[in-house]
């Protein structure tokens, strides 16, 4: 396969009960980034199934929940048919698990110890509670990111230090035995990139000083993707706001009021025909309206999404990235010795 386009590379996390936040701040803009940038650029989208059981999960349901997601995303529009776009699980190309041992051996402990992630969940949990694959999973992820020669990989607050690792193991590795491997681009660069859909936050709609979260306990300020939408009006119009009397977009003094509009806008609704008004209840139910109707047409898109094509996809996909990434690994190991 000819690798002339740079690429672009990124997970597509596994995730039950998904909501409008998680929908409109991390799957719709990556799924209009690969539409937009497919093309000029080769789109690489992994299921990260080797990362889903570095902390605990039902093993049982992980088949169910791979497919699961991937229905998702193409119910949102993931354009399967285009041919820059790729789709593939990370467990189906041994590379992928191959360059993370070899990797391994050039890592420093101390490098991985001080990983903040890692930290936060070791105080969490306590170190016997924490796997060693959760400790090395920034090692596995600069693998998933070299393979194949990324340049540009979207990334969240929590996910920088690992990928200043990624261009770190990558120049190391370089310095050492020639050039290697492509190094992706530093944070900085991948912001400019990606552009301002990143770091977009849906509030609660009961608790608007907080982000819309799944682990919010009672979920009646989350709406989620399953929800009826009659349930989805029923959380809008119960939306705690203010009694200020008065609609702008004012987080400080105004959250609710102020993420019911971002969410109006967000739904394609016109939040600015509401700025100004008194009564807070025609905003509600126009928002109430989008969220209704969002949930309607995306449901609808949801049971019709042919599993088939998903299916052909991932093999197709796997066959390409295969042949990609054994001859990266194939460089690698005759680098380090292992190939003649
Ligand atoms: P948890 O409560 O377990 O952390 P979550 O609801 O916060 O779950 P995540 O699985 O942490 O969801 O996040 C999945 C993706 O959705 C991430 O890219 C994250 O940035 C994005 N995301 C999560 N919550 C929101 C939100 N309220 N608004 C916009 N994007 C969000
Ligand atoms: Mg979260």
């Amino acid at each position: 396969m000819k690798m002339s386009k740079p690429v672009i590379l990124t997970g597509l996390r596994a995730n039950n009960d998904l909501h409008i936040g998680n929908y409109l701040g991390a799957l719709l803009p990556m799924v209009d980034m690969a539409k937009e940038r497919a093309g000029e650029y080769r789109i690489n989208l992994f299921v990260p199934d080797l990362h889903s059981f570095t902390t605990e999960i039902d093993h049982s349901q992980l088949q169910a929940a791979i497919m699961q997601n991937l229905r998702v995303f193409t119910a949102a529009g993931l354009p399967l048919d285009h041919e820059d776009v790729f789709v593939y699980r990370q467990s189906y190309i041994p590379a992928h698990s191959e360059l993370t041992w070899i990797l391994d051996c050039f890592t420093g402990m101390g490098e991985m110890q001080r990983m903040t992630q890692f930290k936060d969940r070791t105080i969490q949990l306590g170190a016997d509670r924490i796997s060693v694959g959760l400790f090395n999973y920034p090692v596995l992820m600069a693998a998933d990111i070299l393979l194949y020669g990324s340049k540009y990989v979207p990334v969240g607050e929590d996910q920088t230090q690992h990928l200043e690792f990624a261009r770190d193991i990558a120049g190391r590795l370089n310095k050492r035995f020639g050039e290697l491997f492509v190094v992706p681009e530093p944070v900085k660069k991948q912001h400019e990139f990606f552009g301002k859909d990143q770091g977009l936050r849906v509030r609660d709609l009961q608790n608007p000083v907080k982000k819309m979260s799944k682990s919010e306990a009672s979920g009646k300020g989350v709406i989620f993707l399953t929800d009826s939408p009659e349930d989805a009006r029923k959380k809008v119009m119960a939306a705690e706001t203010d009694s200020l009397g008065e609609i702008r977009h004012d987080y400080a003094e105004r959250p609710g009021v102020s993420n019911l509009l971002d969410i109006l806008k967000l739904l394609g609704g016109n939040p600015d025909e509401f700025i100004g008004q008194k009564q807070y209840g025609p905003l509600k139910e126009a928002v109430a309206g989008k969220a209704t109707e969002f949930l309607q047409d995306f449901q609808s898109k949801l049971a019709a999404v042919d599993e088939n094509s998903i299916e052909q996809k991932l093999e197709a996909s796997e066959k390409q990235m295969n042949e990609v990434a054994s001859e990266r690994l194939l460089k690698v190991q005759k680098a380090v010795g292992l190939r003649p």
